[in-house]
């Protein structure tokens, strides 16, 4: 029978205590790795009671202090970086190569955080009134949760984790159900690195553990990252609580080409940002809008790299791309296919009914393209999530950012040119919070804050960086007077 993962509280793994837990399988071969205890409301209640003491003694702890955990965080990481990448390939599909970059990624932030000294300084000013003094400093807030999603395992905890600890709160995890094995181990090396008991806690679960940790009274702030529907509702119910809240949600993201951009590499890239992860990526491109004459050389390009691209397990060598996360991911995208023919699209490249040779149990939909997608249409708006590029045609910049504005989501939009004055026009007006110029993935390094829009994001501060110092303080401002101050004399 596989393993039951255990939680980590108050500095010990314990039992969940969970009367069910999920499957956690290999999507590649749907071999059974472990299982994921679904926490009752009693773990959260005890991780986040264990949380309390903690932060009241390390948020004492100077910043300089605090931050000796974490640089022994990125050494433990980058020694282990091949078995969390293997970890993440297993549990999650996605290439070898593309858990790698996973995992460079959430070690970005582990060195970013380690700036806490320098990027949680506050203001001040001296004499705002002869002999008074004004200042600004930052607090952390308590115990603070993170509820993640399964197509980043080893990133997007790390957008939360390192500053929510720097800065001195305690910090709870409820990874995804369906990837909890890449938590199990980052979580060995959070121990390894010497963090006081319950200053980092990790609870597995599904929906009730995360209501649990949306009702708690000492959980003070929730980063969710997941689909719009989850992230809209866990918004709502953790500021009913008063609970400060950032939920980042789903995404549709359109990709402009133009007449003048260079084809060879605007294809590679295109592809590899539709197909890469097998488009389970809140940043995969998922529509391409060609423009006027950009039409017939993309498509046909398009085409021509999504039917070679090399499908498989993660593992084995020039693998590009793995399967999707699970059976039903597999037939909600497969059915969103068919319905784009409904609607009226080709299917130009069709990854149905497709099988990968030693993994016939897999979860696999290959590259798909589907050409002349109506832009009123569902498949046009819904995020599909898997390795499906829809094209619409558009006849002028205009009209191709008409299209890109015309959508609730605001994650990413990116344009593709060699004309200065169309780069900076798109970039001034698409209703998006991470831009791409020439680039397919426009993915914020951890020094810069996440920034989606519309129904891609609910909150004001977003992950990483700044916004992560500022999501995890409060400010205090202390107006200063000493009525025998010496310095008057002068
Ligand atoms: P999901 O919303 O199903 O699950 C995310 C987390 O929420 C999991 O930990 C899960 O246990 C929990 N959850 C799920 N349903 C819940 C419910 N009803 N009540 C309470 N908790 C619930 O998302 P997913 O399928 O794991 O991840 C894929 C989604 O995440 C996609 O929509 C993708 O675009 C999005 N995503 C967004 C970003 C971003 O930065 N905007 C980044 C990565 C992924």
């Amino acid at each position: 029978m596989a393993e039951r993962l255990k939680n980590y509280i108050d500095g010990a793994w314990l039992d969940a205590g969970a009367a069910e837990a999920v499957d956690v399988l290999n999507p590649a071969t749907s071999v059974v790795l472990a299982e994921a205890p679904l926490s009752p409301a009693t773990a959260v209640d005890a991780a986040a009671r264990a949380g309390v003491p903690a932060y009241r003694e390390w948020r004492r702890r100077p910043a300089g202090d605090r931050i000796q955990p974490l640089f022994k965080l990125k050494a433990l990481m980058e020694e282990n970086l091949d078995s969390l990448a293997r970890t993440i390939t297993n549990e999650c599909g996605k290439t070898y190569g593309e858990s790698v970059g996973e995992m460079r990624r959430a070690i970005e932030n582990v060195e970013v955080a380690c700036g806490i000294p320098a990027l949680m300084q506050g203001v001040n000013n001296e004499d705002i009134a002869p002999g008074i003094d004004e200042h600004m400093i930052r607090q952390p807030l308590g115990v603070v949760a993170a509820i993640t999603p399964f197509n980043f395992p080893g990133m997007i905890p790390f957008w939360f984790l390192p500053y929510a600890v720097a800065t001195g709160n305690s910090f709870l995890l409820k990874p995804s159900e369906r990837v909890p094995m890449t938590s199990a181990k980052l979580f060995e090396l959070i121990e390894a690195a010497g963090f006081p008991q319950g200053v980092v806690q990790l609870v597995h679960g599904g929906r009730d553990t995360v209501n649990a940790i949306l009702d708690h009274p000492e959980i003070k702030a929730v980063s969710f990252v997941g689909s719009t529907a989850t992230a809209r509702y866990i918004y709502s119910r953790a500021s009913a609580n008063g609970k400060r809240a950032q939920c980042q949600g789903g995404a549709k993201n359109p990709v402009v080409v133009m007449p003048d951009a260079d084809m060879e590499m605007t294809a590679r890239i295109l592809a590899d940002s539709a197909f890469g992860c097998a488009g389970q990526r809140c940043l995969a491109a998922s529509v391409a809008i060609p423009v006027g004459g950009a039409r017939k050389e993309l498509t046909e390009r398009m085409a021509g790299i999504a039917s070679a691209r090399k499908v498989g397990y993660g593992l084995d060598g020039g693998v590009e791309m793995g399967p999707v996360i699970s059976a039903a991911s597999k037939s909600r995208i497969e059915e969103w296919i068919a319905k784009g023919a409904r609607e009226g699209a080709s299917v130009l490249v069709d990854g149905r009914g497709k099988q990968v040779s030693g993994c016939e149990d897999g979860f696999f939909v290959f590259p798909t393209v589907l050409d002349n997608v109506p832009p009123g249409g569902e498949v046009a708006r819904t995020e599909i999530f898997g390795p499906v590029l829809s094209l619409m045609h558009a006849a002028t910049i205009e009209e191709a950012i008409g299209m890109v504005n015309d959508r609730g989501y605001g994650n990413m939009a990116c344009i593709f040119t060699s004309d200065g004055a169309s780069a900076r026009r798109f970039r001034y007006e698409v209703n998006a919070g991470n831009v791409g110029i020439n680039v397919g993935v426009a993915a914020p390094m951890a020094h810069f804050p996440f920034s989606g829009w519309g129904e891609s994001f609910f909150g004001d501060l977003h992950a990483q960086a700044h916004h992560g110092v500022e999501f995890y303080t409060q400010t205090k401002v202390v107006v200063e007077r000493w009525p025998r101050d010496w310095s008057r004399k002068f």
